[in-house]
C-alpha cells in the first residue's frame, strides 16, 4: 500500500469494492521497463487498465499503445496520443472495424491467418502488417497459447503474400504468455521469429520489426525476477539470433505496467461455517469473479490479501457475493485470515491494478462494475 493510496482511502472513504491506482507507480513501472529494454518501443496493452488517467500519463511519458477494438482506439486518441502511436494488435477483427481504424489513421495491424490478410488488404491498403506466431505459453500463470498465432511456415507465407496484396509486410510478433515468470521463455520465440526473418529475406521480402509482446510479470504472492533479468535475457537472445542486424523492437506490456500500482479495497459481507464442526470458514467479500477478479479462475492469479487485524490466522475459503456457485475465489490455495475477522471489515487485495476493472461484469445480480480511482 503506497502512502498516496492509504491517504486516499482514509480521507475519502470510497464505497467498496473499488480499485485505487497510484499513478506514480505506473510512471515508475514505465521507467523500469524503459531501462530494462531501452531499444524497444513501448506499446501499452490498454486492456490491462484503460483508465483515462493511466492512458493520459503514459501518453505524456511517450508510450505507444496496443489496442484490440475501435473503442480502445478511441480511448487512446482521447488520451492525446495520435494514430501513429497505435497498433491494432488483435488478430481477430471485423473488416468494418479495420476500416474504422484505418479511417482514424491507424496504419499498423496484426494478423495470423489468410482470412485476416484478405480483410486487411481490402480495408487497410498500404498499412504495415505483422504476423503473430504460436508460442507454447510454458512458464506463464495465464497462458495465451493455441488461440493466437500460426506456425512459422505459415507466418512466412502470409508475409510473403502480403507484399502482393497491397499491404507492407513489416514483421513478426509473439506473446510468451501473461505473468511469465521465466525470462528464458523469450528465447525460443525469438529464435523462431529470426527464422521467419531469414526465410522472408531469402524470398525478397525483408522484414523490419520484431514485436515481443507482453508477459512481463507483476508481484502477486510469489516472488518474480526483476525487470533487469528480463532485459538481460532478451538482449542476449536477440544478439544470438539476430547478430548485428537487430530489427526495430516493440514490447506490449500490460500487467507489468499497472498491476502493482493498484489496490482493491473490499468489505467482508459474511463469515460462515457449513456445519458446527466445519474446520474452515467461508469468507464472502463484496467482490468476486464477476466483479473484476476473473483471473482467479482455476486460482491462476493469486493476489496477496491483507487484513488490518493482527490476531491468530486460520485457513479460509474466499468467495464473491453473487448467486453463482462459480463465484468462489480461492478454495485450494492456502489463504489465511485472522480468527477475529468480522463482518464489515475492510480487506486489501494487492497487485490488483491489471485485468480487474476490464473484467468486471456490467450488472450481474445488479452489482455495479468495479470503480477505479486514480491518485
Ligand atoms: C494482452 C496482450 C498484451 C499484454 O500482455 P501482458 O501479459 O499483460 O503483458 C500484449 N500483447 C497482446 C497482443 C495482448 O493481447
Amino acid at each position: 500500500m503506497t502512502k498516496k493510496i492509504a491517504r486516499f482511502l482514509a480521507e475519502q472513504r470510497p464505497a467498496t469494492p473499488c480499485l485505487v491506482m497510484d499513478l506514480d507507480m505506473v510512471a515508475d513501472n514505465y521507467r523500469d521497463l524503459r531501462a530494462a529494454v531501452p531499444e524497444a518501443g513501448i506499446y501499452y496493452a490498454i486492456k490491462a487498465n484503460p483508465a483515462p488517467e493511466v492512458l493520459a500519463l503514459l501518453a505524456r511519458l511517450g508510450s505507444n499503445f496496443d489496442t484490440a477494438s475501435v473503442n480502445e482506439i478511441d480511448m487512446v486518441l482521447a488520451s492525446g496520443a495520435g494514430p501513429e502511436r497505435i497498433s491494432f494488435g488483435n488478430t481477430i477483427k471485423k473488416q468494418s472495424d479495420i476500416a474504422a481504424a484505418f479511417e482514424r489513421g491507424v496504419r499498423l495491424y496484426a494478423l495470423d491467418s489468410e482470412g485476416e490478410l484478405d480483410k486487411l488488404a481490402a480495408a487497410a491498403p498500404g498499412s504495415k502488417v505483422f504476423c503473430r506466431i504460436l508460442t507454447s505459453g510454458a512458464g506463464a500463470d495465464w497462458p495465451l497459447s493455441r488461440k493466437f498465432g500460426c506456425d512459422i511456415e505459415m507466418a512466412r507465407d502470409l508475409l510473403v503474400a502480403a507484399k502482393d496484396r497491397g499491404v507492407v509486410p513489416h514483421g513478426v510478433s509473439f506473446h510468451v504468455g501473461s505473468q511469465q515468470r521465466d525470462p528464458a521463455q523469450w528465447d525460443a520465440a525469438i529464435a523462431q521469429a529470426a527464422w521467419v526473418f531469414r526465410e522472408c529475406e531469402a524470398r525478397g521480402v525483408p522484414l523490419a520489426m520484431l514485436n515481443m509482446g507482453g508477459g512481463f510479470p507483476t508481484r502477486y504472492r510469489r516472488d518474480i525476477p526483476g525487470m533487469p533479468a528480463y532485459g538481460a535475457a532478451i538482449r542476449e537472445s536477440l544478439s544470438r539470433h539476430f547478430g548485428n542486424r537487430l530489427p526495430e523492437i516493440i514490447v506490449e506490456p500490460g500487467r507489468q505496467m499497472v498491476g502493482d500500482a493498484g489496490i482493491i479495497q473490499t468489505e467482508v459481507v459474511l463469515i460462515a461455517r457449513k456445519s458446527r464442526n466445519d474446520a474452515r470458514r467461508w469468507v464472502y467479500l463484496d467482490i468476486g469473479k464477476f466483479g473484476g477478479l476473473a483471473e482467479t479462475m482455476d486460482e491462476a492469479i493469486q493476489y496477496p490479501i491483507a487484513s488490518p487485524r493482527r490476531g491468530k490466522v486460520e485457513r479460509v475459503i474466499l468467495a464473491g457475493p453473487t448467486c453463482d456457485s462459480a463465484d468462489v475465489l480461492y478454495e485450494k490455495a492456502d489463504y489465511r485470515l485472522p480468527l477475529d475477522l468480522a463482518v464489515g471489515d475492510k480487506l486489501e487485495i494487492r497487485g490488483a491494478g491489471a485485468y480487474t476493472t476490464t473484467y468486471a461484469s456490467v450488472a450481474f445480480n445488479g452489482f455495479e462494475p468495479l470503480k477505479c480511482h486514480c491518485v
